[in-house]
């Protein structure tokens, strides 16, 4: 068999090889996108929760403030009936104007905080959720991946073995040079020539070069992109 037919065959086997490997490499990047999603949420749910606990230590020290507060109003109120001077006595009225001041927007403050702890709590059940989705997620896949790649092993070593089958009918040069050929390639290391056209450039080639490709008797390139050339399926 001619060598350039021999180099279409192995280049179409490895061609299958590559999109095997493409098809892994895909969903393990799938996997990898999930697994830094989830991370990611982790690490977003972890702040919220020390959120949340800072909020509930500021609603405890506030709560704890206005009790202080209404139970110093209290004394100052009966300590109001027992004051001699209109002096200390207006003194003590101020006070207790003060303290009441600070309980009311202590009060205030507990309203907000309780809002805002109502909020971090709904985001906290919402990555909670996002969490548990993204766990099934790449639960799903992981096992998708390990039931496809006993078949992907299976075809590949199928592959390899066809691929040494054709490879020891090539020569080691040629080889050699469809391999450094398909490197730069991405895997195309043979093309058909097509009307007088190299498939590989689309550039019209010398029509000595076409003669020569037609021959079928030795390695043509194709004098613009280096590729290797074939004589066309639908030329005669
Ligand atoms: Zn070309």
């Amino acid at each position: 068999m001619d060598q350039i037919q021999l180099l279409k065959e192995i280049q179409s086997v490895d061609l299958e090889i590559a999109k095997i490997l493409g098809r892994e490499e895909e969903l393990l990047k799938e996997i990898e996108g999930l697994e830094k999603d989830f991370e990611d949420v982790k690490k977003t749910l972890t702040a919220l929760k020390g959120l949340l606990d800072d909020l509930k230590e500021k609603q405890r020290k506030v709560s704890r403030e206005v009790e202080e507060g209404k139970g110093r109003i209290e004394r100052d109120k009966k300590r109001l009936k027992e004051v001699r001077s209109e002096k200390e006595y207006r003194a003590l009225l101020k006070e207790i104007e003060g303290t009441e001041r600070k309980v009311r927007e202590g009060e205030e403050e507990i309203l907000k905080v309780m809002e805002e702890m109502e909020g971090v709590e709904s985001q906290i059940h919402e990555k909670e959720k996002a969490l548990s989705d993204l766990e099934g997620k790449i639960m799903e896949k992981r096992k998708a991946y390990e039931e496809e790649k006993k078949g992907w092993d299976r075809l590949l070593e199928e592959k390899k073995k066809a691929r040494e089958e054709i490879a020891r009918s090539i020569r080691p040069d040629v080889l050699r040079e469809y391999e450094f050929i398909r490197n730069r390639r991405k895997g195309v290391a043979v093309v058909p020539i097509r009307d007088g056209t190299c498939s590989g450039c689309n550039m019209s080639v010398p029509p000595q070069i076409v003669l020569q490709v037609r021959k079928k008797e030795e390695i043509v390139y194709c004098p613009y992109c280096r590729i290797i050339l074939s004589w066309g399926e639908s030329e005669t």
